[in-house]
């Protein structure tokens, strides 16, 4: 019934007062309906107590507010909570809440990964997600309202958000970066752009449109190996955006925006866990500052691809450590990242895929 009602979280604010105007209200009208979805986090048009009677009426009548619904929800003994949600076409998307607890436990900040696609066609071969393919992009709302519902849900404000759920987000660049822009505005008092980490497999030329956008964010590169021919086993799109275009990217990126980037690193059992990959690594990750995360495989087998897919092994812990001190001999940052919801199938779209 609601098909023909639009979502009006899929607007931007100027792109709100052009529907102002076309609708032949004043404009002001725009930021107040914007500061009522963002700052009053409305769920009516009633509760735009701004608005005379008739106007809340006309805009119940042609808009709406929310169309995804929190399907699924694990809670995981560490505290970290997985959402999956269903989207107005009954696909799925899926984000992790997970509490940061200080050494005396308590909540130093909370984090929520974000899915920016239902499901990714880049193919990973590491990754649950890449097996099932896309669906499709998710909307400008379908990003907000995994922040929107999970605040709402745990009656708490988060302090960080990562797009490093379901998807490649610069695959869906126009609805990312209207989230972003959403996301990082000052009238809409929801997150500074320094709390805001986008994580790519490496899609060159996006990255360097993303260092013009007006505020950029914190970039994360899944750089997961340290030549062409081993990056290309296991990302396919290694094949067009070599590690050469991707450095050229990483560091415009930097040199535009000013922010240190993160290097993701999954250590792979004999695939990029030479001791020559360590002295590579860090030489990669020196072009700009930076640090490196090296984070445990999380093994898919569950999935049933086979292929590489089903080869895949983590690199031993005693060997990562040895592996992390040798970049760090070289001269990189880098830390070993713990994990969150090992018993809820946390991890990149293993939620979404247990469901089907
Ligand atoms: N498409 C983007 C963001 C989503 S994936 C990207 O690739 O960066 C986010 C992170 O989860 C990536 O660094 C990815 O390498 C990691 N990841 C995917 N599958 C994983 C697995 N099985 N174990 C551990 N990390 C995984
Ligand atoms: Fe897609 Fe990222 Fe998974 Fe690769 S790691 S398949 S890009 S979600």
């Amino acid at each position: 019934m609601n098909d023909f009602k639009k979502n009006l979280k899929n607007y931007s604010l100027i792109e709100l007062e052009s529907l102002v105007k076309e609708l032949g209200l004043p404009r002001y009208r725009a930021e107040q309906i914007y500061k009522a979805i963002y700052v009053n986090r409305i769920e009516n048009f009633d509760q735009i107590t701004n608005f005379p009677k008739e106007l809340r009426i006309q805009f119940g009548n042609s808009f709406i507010l929310n169309d995804v619904v929190i399907h699924r929800k694990s809670v995981s003994k560490d505290g970290s909570v997985k959402f999956l949600f269903k989207l107005k076409d009954g696909k799925l998307i899926e984000a992790v809440y997970m509490p940061w607890l200080t050494e005396e436990d308590e909540l130093e900040r909370i984090t929520l990964c974000i899915s920016s696609q239902s499901g990714c066609a880049i193919g990973c071969k590491f990754c649950a997600t890449g097996t099932m393919g896309l669906m499709r992009n998710i909307d400008t709302a379908e990003i907000l309202d995994q922040i929107l519902l999970v605040e709402k849900e745990m009656g708490q404000k988060l302090n960080n958000i990562v797009l490093m759920g379901m998807g490649e987000p610069l695959m869906n660049f126009e609805n990312v970066t209207r989230a972003l822009n959403i996301l990082t505005d000052e009238k809409t008092e929801l997150f500074s752009r320094k709390k805001i980490t986008i994580s790519t497999s490496g899609i060159a030329p996006k990255i360097i449109e993303l260092a013009k956008e007006p505020r950029p964010v914190k970039l994360a590169i899944s750089l997961h190996a340290t030549t062409d021919i081993s990056r290309q086993m296991i990302i396919p799109i290694a094949k067009t955006h070599t590690i050469t275009k991707l450095m050229d990217a990483v560091e415009y990126y930097y040199k535009t925006t000013k922010i240190p980037v993160t290097y993701e690193y999954i250590p792979l059992l004999g695939i990029n866990d030479t001791p020559e990959d360590a002295k590579r690594l860090a030489r990669i990750a020196k072009r700009v500052p930076s640090r490196i995360n090296l984070i445990p495989f999380n093994d898919i087998s569950f999935t049933g691809v086979g292929g590489l897919s089903s080869e895949l092994k983590a690199t031993p812990k005693d060997k990562v450590r040895e592996f992390a001190e040798l970049v760090r001999a070289n001269g990189a940052a880098v830390i070993i990242r713990d994990t969150f919801g090992d018993d809820i199938e946390a991890a990149c779209g293993q939620l979404a895929l247990s469901e089907k």
